[in-house]
């Protein structure tokens, strides 16, 4: 526990709250948007422009959380705006086939290479738990490998030691996942090949995938060691099972290409989510053709949504798509580069043990000095100078991921008035970090 004066109130935000509380479980429809980590009252936000947020008191932030990394473009973009509007005076949802969908399909894969052929759906849970469904279906086993730390979405299987909103709120397991349905599921320590390799050994035969974040952004950023990755795929080639990368986080952020564009390791399936939706629902999942091929209506894997491939939701994906060129990527993570080393800077000044970790663009602040390998590094820093750091820092203006536990995100909207913000902010927030006390509960 830490003690944290907060700043200033939030009186609209707080009301609120106070009504979202008493027909919402916890108040918020994603338990990553409360403050439970942090404490103090989560900011309502009303309005979105280019990097910054407006709540419902009438203040504006600097957005680092970007949506959770969709908005790559910043908020409210033009072109995006106007493609969806022009999308919604031609009808919401048909549930037939429209062209929408099939751009959008073309889009993803011409961008990466190893997606074949592709399958839309709304979130990204759906995608990881429908790209599971086929890996079993296609290879007829039953046993998933992931890694502690890793967050695929809110599948049952795979919640065992996740990361996200999992590890903010330091749940153990989660009530209501029945042992058969996390049975099959084999949790091993991230960044460790050794313990795939015994996995492997130990069930000859029973494992249908291996699932990872291409990237990991769930317990903070903790980019694959060199060779893991490569290694993943070829324990599974070695044992006919499927390498599922998950580029839900990473996909069309950290690259055109995702995080596949800048390993080049080639997974057998891959899920996608966040920027391809372009702040709608919209998500997906893709591969080999051979694989995919064994998706209903072609084969017997069922998979199925009402609004999959929706007209409004494809429509700003493509948008957003489309406006991802290499000058919008070079821009991207010039600007993180920049708040990195500001963040870095800041915090050396006054003296606070911290690490700041990145996949390309996406970037997080871990207090260690240690180089962060794994969800257990991670759980070993001062989350609570984090907490310290946070307020300070919400009060002045910018607005962090409310966990220590989460990436954060940058658009090509940060421009340098959004930078002369953030780098305003630091020195407080830094000391603050460094006279932050954990006070026992
Ligand atoms: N996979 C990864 C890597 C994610 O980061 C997330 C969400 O943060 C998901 C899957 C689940 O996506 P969604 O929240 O759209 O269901």
């Amino acid at each position: 526990m830490v003690h944290v004066s907060f700043p200033y109130s939030a009186p609209v935000s707080q009301t609120l709250f106070d009504r979202a509380a008493a027909v919402t479980p916890g108040g918020v429809n994603s338990p990553v948007r409360a403050f439970r980590a942090v404490g103090g009252t989560p900011r309502f936000m009303v309005s979105g422009t280019g990097p910054y947020l407006t709540d419902a008191d009438g203040r504006e932030y600097v957005d680092l959380v970007c949506s959770w990394g969709p908005m790559i473009l910043g908020h409210a973009h033009p072109e995006v705006t106007a493609a969806v509007q022009e999308a919604v005076a031609r009808g919401t949802s048909f549930g037939t086939p429209g062209e929408g969908e099939v751009a959008l399909a073309e889009e993803i894969v011409a961008r990466i290479a190893p997606v074949e052929q592709v399958r839309l759906v709304s979130s990204g849970t759906e995608a990881t738990m429908s790209a599971i469904r086929l890996a079993r279906g296609f290879t007829g086993r039953a046993k998933v490998i992931k890694f502690a730390g890793c967050y695929h979405g809110h599948v049952d299987a795979l919640l065992a030691a996740a990361g996200s909103g999992v590890a903010t709120l330091g749940l153990p397991d989660t009530p209501g996942v029945t042992g058969a349905q996390a049975g099959d599921t084999i949790v091993l320590p991230y960044n460790d090949i050794e313990a795939v390799h015994e996995a492997f050994h130990n069930h000859p035969g029973q494992i249908a995938c291996v699932i990872t974040e291409a990237s990991p952004g769930n317990m903070g950023v903790v980019p694959p060691g060199p060779g893991f990755n490569e290694g993943l795929k070829s324990a599974c080639e070695k044992n006919g099972a499927l390498f599922i990368s998950d580029e839900v986080m990473t996909g069309f952020r950290t690259s055109r290409a995702g995080w596949f564009g800048v390993d080049g390791v080639v997974p057998d399936l891959m899920t996608f989510g966040k920027v391809m939706g372009g702040g709608f629902p919209a998500a997906a999942f893709g591969g080999r053709a051979d694989v995919m091929a064994h998706l209903a209506p072609a084969g017997p894997v069922y998979q199925a949504g009402t609004l999959s491939g929706n007209p409004v939701a494809t429509a700003a994906g493509l948008a957003q798509l489309r406006l991802l060129d290499d000058a919008a990527y070079a821009k991207v993570d010039a600007v993180s580069e920049r708040i990195r080393g500001l963040v870095g800077e800041a915090l050396t000044k006054e003296g606070v043990a911290h690490r700041v970790q990145n996949a390309s663009n996406m970037f997080s602040v871990f207090f260690t000095d240690r180089e962060v390998r794994d969800y257990e590094g991670a759980k070993a820093q001062e989350s609570f100078r984090f907490t310290a750091f946070f307020h300070s820092m919400l009060s002045q203006g910018v607005y962090l991921p409310p966990s220590a536990f989460e990436s954060w995100f940058v658009s090509t909207t940060h421009d340098e008035r959004a930078v002369e913000k953030i780098a305003a902010a630091l020195p407080a927030a830094a000391r603050a970090a460094a006279e932050a006390e954990e006070v026992s509960a």
